[in-house]
C-alpha cells in the first residue's frame, strides 16, 4: 500500500478554522501570506497557552518576529502544547536568554561578506540573500538577526554581485537563500538568476527554500515556468517532521519535477521536535517517497537563544546508527555539525574497530563485529 503522506489535522484544522474561505483562495499564495498570523496571542488564545507554557511570548515576537501562513498553522495538532510544528515556529522567551557559546551570528556571517548580500565562507561556493522574508519563521534560525532588516536584493546590489562574481571565477556554485528565495515573485527570481547564470564560471545555483512546508501554494505555474529556464538548478528543501507533508505538498512537488530541478532536503535535529529514531526514520522514508533526497542532518547551529532546541551529538549518533540500521543507504542524510571557523565536518558513529596491516575489524549497525581483509 502507498504511504498516505497527509498530516492526520490537516483536513478538520482547516475547516475548523477556516470554513469559510474558498479553495480558490485556500489555494493562492497571496491570499495565504496577506493572513498570515503575525500576533502570538492569536494562537495562545486558540490553543489556550499562558505565560507558562512559553514565558513571555508576546515580548519575544517583538524581538524575533513571528508569522505563520494559515496552511501551517493547520498541520498542528490543537491539543497539544508541545506538537513538534508548533514548537518550531511559537516564541519562546528562552530565545531570549544568553549563553557564551551561542551568538547571534555564528558564522561571522557579516564580516564574512565581501559584498553586500553575499556570504563566502568556502573557496569555491557562495550563499547570496535574496530576501530575509518566508512564509513563516524557524525559532532557531540560523539568520534571524536579519529578520528586522527588511530587505530584497536590489538590482544595483545583484548587479555588484554579479561584478564580484566575474572577479572570483574560482566560484562555481551559489546557494541563493534568505530568507526564502522562493518567496520572491517569479519575475523578479529570473531576473536573479538569469544574473547568476550570465556569469561564466557558475555553473549551478542551488536555491535553499522552506515553502515547500510552510507555503506549498507558492509553488505555482508562473514560478514553475521560470525554474524550468535554468539548468543545473538544485531546490533544497527544508523538512524537519513527517508532519510537514500534505497531498498539496505532493502537487508542488509534483510541479518541481516537472521542472526537472534536482530535489534534496536538508532538516535541523531538534529537541522534542524530531530527536527520535521513528520520526527522523519516518521523515526519511517520505521524504525518499516524495523522491527527494535527504542530504544533510544539521546539529542546530550555535545561535543564540536555541539552547532549549538543542540536542547532544551523542544522541544524534545514536539516532543515525539506528536509522542506518533500519531504512535503505538512499534515505540516509550526511549527520554534520558546521563548525563556525571549519565548515561542516560530518558526524559518524563508529564502524571501523580495528585496523591492523592485513586486517580490518568492523562494528556493524547491530553491534555485531565482522573481520574484512585489508587488501
Ligand atoms: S525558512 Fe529558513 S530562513 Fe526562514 S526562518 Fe526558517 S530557517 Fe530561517
Amino acid at each position: 500500500m502507498a504511504r498516505s503522506i497527509n498530516n492526520k489535522f490537516y483536513t478538520n484544522n482547516k475547516n475548523a478554522l477556516f470554513n469559510n474561505i474558498s479553495d480558490a483562495n485556500w489555494n493562492d499564495y497571496n491570499w495565504q501570506l496577506k493572513n498570515q498570523i503575525t500576533l502570538p496571542e492569536k494562537l495562545a488564545h486558540f490553543f489556550k497557552f499562558d505565560d507558562a507554557d512559553f514565558g513571555d511570548f508576546k515580548k519575544t515576537s517583538r524581538i524575533f518576529r513571528f508569522a505563520v501562513t494559515p496552511y501551517f498553522l493547520s498541520l498542528i495538532n490543537f491539543e497539544n502544547k508541545n506538537d513538534p510544528l508548533l514548537l518550531q515556529i511559537f516564541p519562546d522567551e528562552k530565545e531570549l536568554s544568553k549563553e557564551p557559546s551561542l551568538t547571534i551570528d555564528p558564522f561571522s556571517e557579516e564580516k564574512r561578506s565581501p559584498v553586500k548580500n553575499l556570504i563566502k565562507r568556502y573557496p569555491d561556493r557562495a550563499v547570496v540573500l535574496a530576501t530575509e522574508k518566508c512564509a513563516s519563521y524557524c525559532r532557531y534560525c540560523t539568520r534571524k538577526r536579519n529578520w528586522k532588516n527588511n530587505f530584497t536584493l536590489s538590482d544595483e546590489d545583484l548587479s555588484n554581485i554579479v561584478q564580484y562574481l566575474r572577479n572570483n571565477k574560482n566560484i562555481r556554485e551559489i546557494v541563493l537563500s534568505g530568507g526564502d528565495a522562493l518567496i520572491l515573485l517569479p519575475e523578479k527570481l529570473d531576473r536573479i538568476l538569469s544574473a547568476l547564470y550570465s556569469v561564466d564560471s557558475i555553473e549551478v545555483v542551488r536555491i535553499g527554500t522552506r515553502t515547500l512546508s510552510f507555503l506549498p501554494q507558492k509553488i505555482d505555474r508562473p514560478l514553475i515556468e521560470t525554474l524550468k529556464k535554468y539548468k543545473p538548478l538544485w531546490i533544497i528543501t527544508h523538512f524537519n517532521h513527517p508532519n510537514e507533508f500534505t497531498s498539496d505538498t505532493e502537487k508542488a512537488i509534483d510541479l518541481l519535477l516537472e521542472a526537472k530541478v534536482s530535489l534534496a532536503n536538508q532538516s535541523v535535529l531538534l529537541k522534542n521536535v524530531n530527536d527520535n529514531s521513528d520520526t527522523m526514520k519516518n521523515l526519511l522514508q517520505t521524504l525518499e517517497y516524495c523522491q527527494i533526497k535527504p542530504y544533510y542532518l544539521f546539529q542546530c547551529d550555535l545561535v543564540e537563544g536555541t539552547k532549549h532546541f538543542r540536542t547532544s551529538i551523542e544522541k544524534g549518533l545514536d539516532i543515525m546508527k539506528d536509522v542506518r540500521g533500519n531504512i535503505g543507504g538512499l534515505c540516509i542524510p550526511t549527520y554534520v555539525v558546521d563548525l563556525p571557523d571549519g565548515g561542516k565536518v560530518p558526524l559518524l558513529p563508529e564502524y571501523l574497530i580495528k585496523a591492523t596491516s592485513n586486517n580490518l575489524i568492523f562494528k556493524n549497525y547491530e553491534g555485531k563485529m565482522f573481520n574484512y581483509p585489508n587488501l
